[in-house]
């Protein structure tokens, strides 16, 4: 294993950052392209800058967010926090006693690292799923968390979904829904129902994902909860700050689900054509993807010997697409942890700069590259650590 831990995987997003900075410096934001879906978009006028100097600012802020926030969740109360992370952290330090029990289904493993992690720090014990047939809750069961949305974007069943919700309501267990990009991808992809008409007490989604909002999370739900969470989070910083909810209300504004939906045929062409060159291409609900073991298989299918590891494969692919082709994919910034997979997202506003031909020749010469050096590990260490 090259990135063996969270440590590296901090060298790597620097090394990612400072590339990014250098190909904007060299060739202009236009010749950069984004496509993990996550646009951290600051939409602001100068008025609503100036406002933001102010004592007015954040009281007509909070008031739009309240309004804005419940149009797009559903809920009584809105609670803007610094990331999904913090809103699942706050949730659970503010929700689940000590030593209780943590339920969580997921639609398919691997879960966000943030939820086991939060519950780590209240010795809880948790337990998660992506079988319904298994799924129970133990005695001591003070939270049951559904996954919407897979960090892959697989979306969950909405059967499932409400099966899972008559449990929580038999036994009066509160039930928070992690809609990081489900608030969007099951409603407007899927014509599922918002999590909170589902049943749902609690629902945080990303304003990042899927939209044109600050990094960033939402969470809404019933009052009551709300403000226990609210109490909790202030307490250790976790809250949204100001001029994050000044931007998460224009990317709220501004969200047209629209935008996902015609990204569906320019996903539909672009998996058609790279089934030209490679096998294991999987459809996003919004893009391309290939997976962990899907990389390591497509490789092997190259009859090219290799013993990087998966993950390994998938960073140094998401490094080649930045440092070569000036493609951003989420391995290569996302935080540690994150999902591995190599997604191109065509939901993401770049996607609108790039032909689909020239999406499909940057991502086979990208690929070329890495077979070459699939084997060499000074060259792959160089790849991920060095700016050069
Ligand atoms: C992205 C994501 C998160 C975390 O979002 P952050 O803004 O990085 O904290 C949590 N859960 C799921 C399912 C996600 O996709």
């Amino acid at each position: 294993m090259i990135i063996e831990n969270s440590l590296d995987e901090v060298k790597k997003r620097e090394t990612s950052l400072k590339i990014i900075k250098s190909i904007i410096n060299a060739h202009g934001r236009d010749n950069l392209y984004d496509f993990t879906g996550l646009s951290g978009g600051f939409l602001a006028t100068t008025d609503d800058l100036n406002l933001l100097e102010t004592y007015v600012g954040p009281a007509i802020f909070e008031e739009k967010l309240q309004y804005l926030g419940k149009v797009h969740l559903g809920g009584e109360k809105i609670f803007p926090v610094n990331r999904t992370s913090s809103g699942i952290l706050a949730t659970i330090l503010a929700l689940v006693p000590r030593n209780s029990c943590v339920i969580h289904f997921v639609p398919e493993l691997p879960s966000h690292p943030s939820i086991l992690r939060s519950c780590k720090l209240k010795n809880a014990n948790y337990i998660e799923f992506d079988d319904i047939s298994r799924f129970h809750t133990p005695q001591n069961t003070s939270l049951i968390i559904i996954t919407g949305a897979t960090m892959d974007h697989k979306v969950i069943d909405e059967e499932i979904f409400e099966k899972i919700i008559a449990k929580a309501k038999e036994k009066e267990i509160p039930v928070l829904v992690d809609d990081a990009s489900g608030a969007r991808l099951r409603t407007a992809i899927y014509k599922q129902k918002k999590a909170i008409e589902l049943g749902a007490d609690l629902v945080v989604t990303s304003t990042d994902k899927l939209m044109m909002g600050p990094r960033g999370g939402l969470i809404g739900g019933k009052t009551e909860l709300i403000d226990e969470i609210k109490a909790c989070a202030t307490k250790f910083g976790l809250e949204a700050q100001p001029p994050t909810i000044l931007a998460m209300v224009n990317g709220l504004e501004s969200y047209n689900e629209n935008n996902l939906l015609n990204s569906i045929e320019k996903r539909n062409k672009l998996i058609k054509i790279l089934k030209n060159d490679f096998k294991y291409f999987e459809e996003s609900p919004t893009g391309v993807m290939i997976s962990e073991n899907s990389l390591k298989k497509e490789i092997a299918n190259q009859n090219i010997e290799t013993t990087f590891s998966p993950k390994d494969l998938c960073f140094l692919w998401a490094m080649i697409l930045l440092k070569q082709e000036h493609i951003i994919t989420i391995p290569a910034v996302a935080m540690p942890g994150a999902s591995a997979t190599v997604r191109f997202d065509l939901a993401s506003n770049d996607a609108l700069k790039l032909d689909i031909a020239i999406l499909q020749d940057k991502i086979k010469n990208s690929f070329k590259y890495l077979l070459k050096i699939a084997t060499d590990e000074e060259v792959a260490k160089d790849i991920l650590f060095n700016c050069e």
